[in-house]
C-alpha cells in the first residue's frame, strides 16, 4: 500500500540548495519511495524563537511531494538519517541548520506521539512551506486546515525566488 506524503526541507548553512538537492536524490533513489517530486526552492528570512531574525543566514526552503510503502515512523527515521549524513557541520551556531526535513502531511492520517506530530502542527502558518508547495501543487490542501493557496493568501507571501546559480 502507498500512500503520498508531504515532506518540508530547509538549509541555512553551507551551500544550502546542493545540501537540499542532494538529500531529495538520496530520498527520490529509496527503494521504498516510489515516486518523488520536489517543488521550486525558495529563499527566506530565518525565523527564529524571537520571530524573523534578518541578521542570521538566510535559508533555502522547498518541499518535495512523494508516494512511498514507509510508515510514517520509519519514513521519519529516513528523513533523520539523510539530515545526519548531510546536516552536520563542526561549528553550528544554536538556531541555525545545514539541513531540516520535516514531515509536513501523510496521506490524510493525523499522528501525535513523542516523535511525530502529523500534519505537521506549524506548516499551516509558515509562508515557506505553503509559497514552494503551492507552486509545486496549487490544489494542495492539509488536512484539518484546508486550502494550501488559501492559508497563504491569508497569511502573505514574504519568500523569494532563488539566484538561478543558487538552483
Ligand atoms: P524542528 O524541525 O522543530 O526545528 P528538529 O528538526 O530538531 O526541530 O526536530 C525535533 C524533533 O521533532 C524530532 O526529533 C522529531 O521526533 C520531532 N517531530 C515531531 N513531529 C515531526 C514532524 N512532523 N516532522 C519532523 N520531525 C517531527
Ligand atoms: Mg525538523
Amino acid at each position: 500500500m502507498t500512500v503520498e506524503v508531504v515532506l518540508a526541507f530547509g538549509a541555512n548553512l553551507g551551500d544550502r540548495g546542493a545540501t537540499i538537492r542532494a538529500a531529495q536524490a538520496e530520498l527520490a533513489t529509496h527503494e521504498a519511495i516510489l515516486s518523488f517530486e520536489p517543488s521550486p526552492l525558495r529563499e527566506t528570512i530565518a525565523m527564529t524563537l524571537a520571530g524573523p531574525d534578518p541578521d542570521a543566514p538566510r535559508y533555502i526552503n522547498g518541499v518535495a511531494r512523494l508516494t512511498t510503502t514507509l510508515t510514517p515512523h520509519a519514513l521519519l527515521d529516513l528523513a533523520q538519517s539523510v539530515e545526519a549524513s548531510h546536516g552536520r557541520v563542526r561549528d553550528v551556531r544554536w538556531g541555525d541548520r545545514t539541513l531540516d526535513i520535516d514531515v509536513i502531511t501523510f496521506g490524510d492520517q493525523f499522528i501525535t506521539d513523542d516523535r511525530l506530530e502529523v500534519p505537521h502542527p506549524r506548516a499551516h502558518e509558515r509562508d515557506f512551506v505553503l509559497s514552494p508547495w503551492v507552486a509545486l501543487d496549487d490544489s494542495a490542501v492539509i488536512p484539518g486546515r484546508g486550502s494550501v493557496a488559501a492559508l497563504l493568501l491569508g497569511l502573505g507571501d514574504t519568500t523569494m525566488p532563488l539566484e538561478p546559480e543558487e538552483e
